[in-house]
This record gives C-alpha cells, structure tokens and sequence, in this order.
C-alpha cells in the first residue's frame, strides 16, 4: 500500500461523467492517508468550488467533453485548471493537452493546461491495447516497475516549452523495444531525428498538473496517486 504524508485534509475531486472514475475512487480510498483525503465525484459547475484538485479519469475524451459541456462544465474547468492541480489518465490527458490530432470529425473541444499535443488513439487500430512495466524515478519504490496500461491511448506527438509556462518534466517513457510497432506507422513528427522521441514519453508533470496516457487507476498500484498528492497537490496548499 503506498504511503503520503498528509498533515492536514485534501479534497480531490475526480470528474465523473463518464468512465474510470470510481476506479480512481477506489484507488484513492486505497492511500493510506485515506482519513485526511476526502474525495468529491465531480458533475456540476458547484461540485468544484471544495476540491483542491482534479482528476480527469479515462474513458472516451469526446464524451467527456460532449457531458461536461451539457453540464455548463468545460468553463469551469478551464477556470480550476488556472489555479488548482489536475490530473489527467489517458482520455484526461487527451482533455489536458494543449492540441489534438486523429479526432473525430469536426474536433473535440479540449481544456488545455499541459503543453504538449497528442495523437488519439495513436497507436493505431491494431495494436489497442498493452501493458508494459515502466521504470520511474520519484514513485515510492522506485526499483519496482509501474505496470502502465495502456487501452487505445494517446501518443504523445510533440512537447512545448515556453519560458511563460512551468518546464515540462517527463516522469516516464516507454522503453523502445516495447513501442508498438502499429505506432511507427501511425504517427510522424516531422523534424524529429528519432520518432521515439518524444513518442515513447507516457508520462509528464508540468508545473502542478500531470498527464499519463495510461491508466493508474486499472491497477492495484497506488503509486501514482501517491505520486500525484505529493508532488503536485500538496504543495499547493502549503
Ligand atoms: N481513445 C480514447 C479517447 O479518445 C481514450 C481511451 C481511454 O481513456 N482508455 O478518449
């Protein structure tokens, strides 16, 4: 079970219109810190006003968008990214990013707040769905690899660092040899010397927010929900 230090009480809130959200419900109850973590399922513009953070959980990024919209949503979210931690799993990171490619026709409406684009589901139709084990530097236990889950995910196609937003930190790569080989056909980034890079890139924090194209939250391992709490949302709050 993964351990936070948590000397005063958190509310995260978790986007709950559609997809893993009860999962990611089930994973922060998990923390051990459990008692000082209250935790809102988010639906209405109201329900955000006592969260001190976000997750966007996975699912399907267009329906979520298409909801959050119906529910007068997506300026809501727009205006709690400028100011409170969020994190996006695999449709999340979809909504977190700051472009899309491969939507569907006419787009997808996307809230922004990390700067990098994606590529939908961009490991192509054949290859849908994997796991890899991930090396990650900073989760507790650092030596046990993270089993990332990866169900028609987003790749990540380009990074964009500016010196007007925070750096852009890469928590986790696939290692080569596991990149689908349907996603080398999939997506190009013109003017990269290795189309691995920054394609093999599954997880990124960027100032408070954080973005991984798996999914956390289908597994028993709550070190990145951990990892989240630490890194980017207890030190809001300080
Ligand atoms: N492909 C989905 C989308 O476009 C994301 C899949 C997922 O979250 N597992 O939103």
């Amino acid at each position: 079970m993964a351990h936070v230090q948590v000397s005063h009480n958190v509310t995260i809130g978790i986007l709950a219109l559609q997809g893993a959200f009860a999962e990611h419900q089930a994973a922060l109850k998990k923390l051990s810190c459990q008692k000082k973590i209250a935790i809102v399922l988010v639906r209405a513009a109201e329900d955000l006003s006592a969260c001190d953070a976000l997750i966007i959980p996975g699912g399907e990024s267009t329906t979520i968008a298409l909801l959050a919209k119906l529910a007068g949503l997506l300026e809501p979210l727009r205006t709690f990214l400028q100011k409170k931690p969020v994190w996006g799993t695999c449709a999340g990171a979809i909504l977190l990013a700051q472009a899309v490619k491969n939507t569907k026709k006419g787009g997808q409406e996307l809230l922004g707040g990390v700067s990098v684009t994606v590529a939908r589901n961009g490991w192509g139709s054949q290859v849908e769905s994997f796991e890899a084990p991930l090396s990650i530097d900073g989760l507790q236990d650092p030596s046990v690899p993270f089993m990332g889950v990866f169900i028609r995910a987003p790749v990540i196609l380009a990074l964009h660092p500016s010196t007007r937003n925070p750096p852009i930190e890469i928590i986790a790569r696939l290692p080569t040899n596991l990149v689908p080989k349907s996603q080398k056909l999939m997506v190009h980034n013109e003017g990269d010397s290795d189309p691995h890079d920054p394609q093999s890139i599954v997880a990124v924090r960027q100032g408070r927010h954080m973005l991984t194209t798996f999914h956390p939250e289908l597994t028993n391992d709550g070190r990145f929900h951990e990892y989240f709490v630490r890194t980017c949302v207890l030190p809001t709050l300080l």
